[in-house]
């Protein structure tokens, strides 16, 4: 199984000559700069991203090198921006961890580890060998993204999702990690897996969350030391996350791009300095400044995954 699917308007290739003669294509080469440069606004505060994947952004955008090499050369350079806990949970990626490792090398940048449910079919000994080595041998902050996910056709592997998953809780409590969780029409399987494995005072990061303020309470409820991340799914209109940044408490609350997926119109990918914008949106929702999303998500970043960001 390969990467989860980018949107398709981000497979689009502007360079591709046949594409040129498109009228829609001319007019997005001749309109597109960053969204963060034509931003009038600017905030006094400092930022992280809670959540990307800076391989598969990559290998996506052609790139090899540091985040700090990426940001400068697409110009995407933004002065409050202090880190991100980058997500490394492809086997392929995984299996080349000395080639990886300089990613994390990078100032402000974090490593969380684990294996997507979407591939936990092919979840194997081997595999399970692999994250145990990485663990064991890196500063690795975190144990995820790990989950369920019963989407389209994954449901028929629930079985072995479920297998999958119970194991890599219970190698995160003998880690003594938090866990990234992904729960993808799965909600309630994740939560009696999770509620069955996990101390209850544990550290967890329900990411990329979809369903509504009623539905992250039954987590909140059992779980205090766990802090929902919201993608730009908010400013893209979904209504789920939407009703979760108007109530969820700000200490409870996490910025996450979920790199390169989620771009604020009109990029092609999104990328980790755009964690600005998911603040910009809950701000609005929220009527509060950015400037304070900004500063209480950052703190919530550190408490939850041990890291400070400097
Ligand atoms: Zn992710």
């Amino acid at each position: 199984m390969g990467l989860p699917k980018i949107h398709q308007r981000n497979l689009e290739d502007p360079t591709r000559v046949s594409s040129l003669f498109h009228w829609r294509t001319l007019q997005r080469l001749l309109s597109w700069t960053p969204p963060h440069i034509s931003s009038p606004l600017s905030y006094s505060s400092e930022f992280v991203d809670s959540h990307c994947h800076l391989d598969r952004l990559f290998r996506v955008s052609g790139y090899t090198g540091s985040l700090d090499g990426f940001l400068e050369q697409r110009r995407f350079v933004e002065p409050g921006f202090k880190g991100c806990i980058t997500v490394f949970c492809d086997e392929a990626s995984l299996s080349k961890w000395e080639s990886q490792k300089a990613l994390i090398e990078s100032t402000g940048v974090h490593a969380a580890v684990g294996y997507h449910p979407k591939n936990a079919h092919n979840f194997t000994k081997d595999a399970e060998l692999l994250i145990r080595h990485v663990l064991d041998t890196s500063n690795v902050c975190a144990l995820g993204e790990i989950g369920l996910d019963y989407s389209g056709s994954y449901y028929r592997y629930k079985e072995k999702q479920q297998a999958v998953f119970k194991k890599l809780l219970v190698l995160a409590v003998n880690s003594n990690l938090p866990v990234v969780l992904h729960c993808r029409d799965a909600e309630p399987d994740c939560f009696k897996i999770v509620r069955q494995t996990l101390p209850r005072m544990w550290r967890i990061h329900l990411h990329c969350y979809m369903n509504d303020w009623e539905g992250a309470k039954v987590w909140f409820d059992s779980f205090p030391n766990l802090c929902v991340g919201l993608t730009n799914a908010v400013g893209l209109g979904s209504p789920g996350p939407r009703d979760v940044a108007l109530n969820i408490p700000l200490d409870r609350l996490l910025l996450e791009t979920d790199a390169p997926y989620f771009p604020p119109t009109p990029a092609r990918f999104s990328i980790p300095t755009m964690a600005k914008h998911v603040a910009e949106e809950v701000a609005k929702i929220r009527g509060i400044t950015v400037a304070e999303v900004l500063h209480k998500t950052r703190q919530n970043t550190e408490l939850l995954y041990g890291v400070t960001f400097f």
